[in-house]
């Protein structure tokens, strides 16, 4: 499965010209970040960390992940409309975890008076890891789905020519001109147009939720730019204005200072540190209104692992996908072992068997973003102090995929140049629009390649420690 440049890595001065190049060809394609010490500017900007080289992915299981990325769509929006399934599935999960409590009492609210939103937006990200088999075969295994601000799309739109020039550069020609094109930003900015242009008013803009420190603006702006070149209005706005300035009308349609918003698409909130009491009434504003909420929440609760868990449950799937088998063929195939650490006998059997044996699962909070999760010997302490505890809950057990570790050098900003035993993740970006029962658009937008050196289980490239890369099909 190693990719077709081995000999390049070992030849020093061949790399330290390529990452040169590389570094210039990633500013110019506008492979962007904020800096730490001016996250709120954009007047000193940096290079967001990538790879060196573009890392081999095993053709059928990329092939794979594209094939079940429109199954997946047509899941998530299943989940979001079941609220006995998410009602049963977080019921053990909100007794303990006051953050997923809160999502779903404002979902219970908005049910309560009746849903003003009549047209659904989901983005997400599927994300796989390459498990490697004692037979030294790889299997895609998915390690989550993110339904709420899934990053990159933009970004990623852009390395792939910044990786087609180093091979170039390392006299890999003939291997560059395989290199896939790959635009999510374009998906995203579709699915968002579609769902503003079913809202119907031409005066509405799009409001991007976003972060008080927005160090990753650039990957945003790529979305935001598809939207201008549509003639979509676009308005960037954060919690806190939108409890300063946002308001109801008597049709709840949403306005922000006297301009109606068609579209909400979160890029925040998905933590709980973003929320105090004020921005919690604004959540509650924004998902009473009218507006299209990407995503609403009863879609942010179908993207909790709590609900991850109980899909891999015998039969789950069969209840919420009934006439698709052949859909919930191609999702269970992805599928890593998942536990439940719920109070009873099941939950007592797997506390005790991740004791014994740590190395074997990934503990995980109900929580997004990265560096939440719990291994090894850490696992086993934690698991060892909740195991007899309600808090116990609040987690789910999941195998821990192993995969395939290739060497590259991961380029990073003040960071010296060393070779990095890696490891990748793959993200299928999704996106689907529904009016009323109908679903009119169910695509899959592109996708992202993540690479982290092995000494890191954990975090994304927002969280530094993964960086991005481009597939590179073998
Ligand atoms: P988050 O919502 O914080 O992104 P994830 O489930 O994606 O949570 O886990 C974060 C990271 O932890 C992943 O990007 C991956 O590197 C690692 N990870 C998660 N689950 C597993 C697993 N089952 N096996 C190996 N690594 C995992
Ligand atoms: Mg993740």
């Amino acid at each position: 499965m190693a990719a077709p440049w081995q000999d390049v890595l070992r030849d020093a001065a061949a790399v330290r010209e390529a990452a040169a190049v590389a570094v210039d060809a990633a500013l110019l394609a506008g492979v962007l970040m904020r800096t730490g010490e001016q996250p709120n500017a954009s007047d000193v900007v940096n290079y967001a960390p990538f790879t060196l080289l573009p890392s081999a992915v095993p053709r059928a299981l990329f092939e794979q992940a594209y094939a079940v990325q429109q199954d997946f769509n047509l899941l998530v929006d299943a989940i979001s409309q079941n609220k006995e399934f998410l009602e049963q599935t977080l019921a053990s999960t909100i007794k303990v975890d006051d953050f997923t409590a809160r999502l779903f009492r404002i979902y219970m609210q908005v049910l309560e008076e009746g849903l003003a939103q009549t047209v659904f937006l989901g983005i997400n990200r599927s994300d796989y890891m390459f498990d490697c088999g004692l037979d030294g075969a790889a299997a895609l295994r998915q390690i989550e789905i993110n339904t709420i601000a899934a990053s990159f799309g933009g970004l990623t739109s852009r390395t792939a020519d910044v990786h087609k020039l180093v091979l170039k550069v390392l006299g890999k020609s003939e291997e560059a001109s395989h290199l896939l094109p790959n635009n999510p930003a374009k998906g995203l900015a579709l699915g968002i147009a579609k769902a503003w242009e079913l809202y119907g008013s031409q005066r509405a803009v799009v409001m991007f939720l976003v972060e008080n420190i927005q160090r990753n603006i650039f990957d945003q702006r790529c979305v935001e730019i598809e939207l201008w070149n549509r003639n979509i209005r676009v308005i960037r706005k954060r919690f806190r204005d939108v409890f300063e300035q946002g308001s109801l009308d008597g049709c709840r349609r949403l306005y922000m200072d006297g301009q109606e918003v068609a579209v909400v698409y979160y890029r925040e909130g998905y933590v709980p540190q973003t929320y105090d009491q004020q921005n919690w009434e604004a959540r509650l504003l924004l998902e009473r209104s009218r507006a299209v909420k990407c995503p609403d929440i009863a879609t942010q609760l179908a993207g909790t692992k709590k609900v991850q868990q109980e899909l891999s449950r015998p039969g789950t799937l069969e209840k919420l996908l009934p006439g698709h088998p052949q859909a919930i063929a191609r999702i269970r195939a992805t599928f890593a072992g998942l536990y439940s650490l719920d109070e009873g006998e099941e939950g007592d059997r797997m506390a005790a068997t991740a004791i014994a044996d740590p190395d074997r699962f990934v503990l995980k909070p109900q929580r997004e973003g990265g560096g939440n999760n719990l291994y090894g010997e850490e696992l086993r302490q934690v698991l060892e102090k909740i195991k007899d505890s309600p808090e116990r809950t609040s987690y789910i057990l999941m195998d821990k995929i192993k995969p395939q570790p290739a060497l590259n050098y991961l380029l990073r900003a003040h960071s010296p140049l060393q070779v990095s035993e890696c490891i990748s993740e793959l993200g299928i970006f999704g996106v689907y629009v529904r009016q009323g029962r109908e679903l009119v658009l169910n695509q899959a937008a592109g996708h992202l390649l993540r690479t982290k050196a092995i000494e890191h289980a954990d975090g994304g490239v927002a969280a530094g420690v993964a960086v991005l890369d481009t597939p590179y099909l073998v």
